[in-house]
């Protein structure tokens, strides 16, 4: 397996610390909103790599923190007059939520920076005392220039860096480059009692913290998009390093953005397409065909198109799914050659940098094949395909996975009374009521085409 290490610039071969056990790290959302369309990128892709390494025999140990003491979330409490955790537990109940709507598992640990205050507060004081940090008026800052590999990750000196960041023009700070490891309380603020009198954690100092915390010194993979590569990737590996000696990371890696109308997705650009809503517009399974169908790394360009026509391949790889599980009966084939070589076309192509394009090209010409291989009756092939699809290329990818499907197969026993009274109506001629179940259904969702043979029905959305 190999990935592209962000440190190394590299391709590199994946060797885990111990044997067996991926430890991994995502950052996870500040927690001031709903998520939108460009934090589910690093969701699928990240989440599908957990259940690819498992796949492969791993052991995964995932951690996705909740950023829940910021400024935006200090400036919304103040601005609806209540506590901060109110807003921060409101929305990492919403992102669950919408985590589970999308069909992305849990991580094994998920901690709050607030949970984790007291760690952190001992954490800078160990800066303090090795010289890698320093007060100043309540204040701690962390001193770029005690870590000479600062600027590694990133690749740009300190000089560079500087000439390239917005300077701030802090007095405090001895460097404009140095960041904020506790910020003192001002009035009106939360705040944690600490050595250095009131205030709170900075942002990048709980990552370290709690990563290493729960996954020990040295992380085999830590993941996020590409925006946080500088400052925020190279300050936790500074402070990390700084504090034991050994390497924080092996392999960083980095998912590129999301472009919408060319310019990045978040919440500060107000380019926002809530999760929710293309959930509920395209599906699950259509969002995350859409983000595999581009490697990870490459940059991805939102369109209504591209959001479609992902909509349109999951649909046809449901009904094709469907049509087995109606027209033929469950059993699990025997292992042969033919399974094993496609086995090892979707390996090869996933331990290749995680190459889910590749991945799913293979998933959709064996949809194709599933479909011939039922148009001629050959059980034996179908039920192969069928396998192999369903019960580990599609999971490994986190495709057709939801626990909907269920709901979905109700909707459709239904859609076949409707079809069945609708059938009766028209032998009675009562057009204007067959024809209103049919506009009706089509509102839903649903269109029902009437043919010689009968009345069929596709779903032109997910309902
Ligand atoms: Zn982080």
């Amino acid at each position: 397996m190999r990935f592209y290490n962000t440190l190394s610039k590299h391709i590199e071969e994946f060797k885990e610390n111990e044997p067996g056990v991926v430890r991994m790290y995502v950052c996870g959302p500040t927690v001031y909103g709903l998520i939108h369309i460009g934090n589910a990128r690093p969701m699928v892709v990240f989440d599908a790599l957990r259940r690819y390494l498992e796949y492969r025999g791993y052991r995964v140990i995932m951690v996705q923190n909740f950023t829940d003491i910021d400024d935006k979330i200090i400036n919304k409490s103040i601005e609806f007059s209540v506590d901060f955790k109110d807003i921060s537990e409101t929305f990492i109940a919403e992102y669950w939520r919408d985590s589970m709507a999308l069909g992305v598992r849990a991580p094994n640990f998920s901690p709050k920076t607030s949970d984790f205050v007291p760690e952190i507060i001992n954490a800078i004081q160990n800066l303090i005392a090795k010289n890698h940090a320093y007060v100043v008026d309540g204040d701690v800052y962390f001193s770029v220039r005690s870590f000479p590999r600062y600027g590694e990750l990133s690749h740009r000196s300190i000089d560079e860096l500087k000439a390239g960041a917005r300077i701030d023009l802090n007095e405090k700070k001895r460097d404009p480059l140095d960041f904020a490891l506790w910020k003192s309380a001002k009035p009106g603020e939360p705040y944690w009692k600490s050595p250095w009198g009131n205030g709170r954690p900075g942002w990048h100092i709980e990552c370290s913290v709690m990563s290493t915390k729960l996954l020990g010194t040295t992380l085999d993979i830590h993941a996020g998009g590409e925006d946080l590569i500088f400052p925020h990737h190279e300050n936790e590996k500074a402070q990390s390093e700084a504090l034991t000696g050994k390497t924080f990371v092996k392999y960083w890696l980095h998912n590129g953005m999301i472009k919408y109308t060319g310019d990045k997705m978040s919440k500060s650009t107000g380019n926002i397409f809530l999760l929710r809503e293309a959930l509920k517009k395209y599906g699950a399974d259509a969002l995350k065909i859409f983000f595999l169908s581009k490697h990870y790394r490459s940059p991805i360009e939102f369109s209504e198109e591209a959001l479609s026509s992902a909509a349109k391949a999951a649909t046809r790889i449901n009904e094709t799914f469907l049509r087995f599980e109606s027209e033929f009966s469950f059993a699990i084939p025997k292992q042969d050659s033919w399974i094993n070589e496609k086995r090892s076309i979707f390996i090869d192509s996933l331990d290749d940098d995680f190459n889910t394009p590749r991945a799913l090209a293979l998933i959709f010409e064996l949809v194709n094949s599933l479909n011939r291989a039922m148009d001629d009756g050959n059980e034996r092939d179908a039920l192969k395909i069928y396998h192999l699809l369903r019960r580990e290329f599609c999971p490994v990818l986190g495709l057709f996975d939801l626990p909907e499907r269920a709901d979905n197969r109700s909707i459709e026993e239904l859609v076949k009374i409707l079809i069945d009274v609708r059938a009766e109506l028209r032998a009675k001629k009562q057009y204007e009521l067959s024809d209103m179940i049919r506009s009706k259904l089509r509102k839903v969702g649903i269109e029902l085409k009437d043919m010689p043979q009968g009345t069929t029905y596709t779903f032109i959305k997910e309902v």
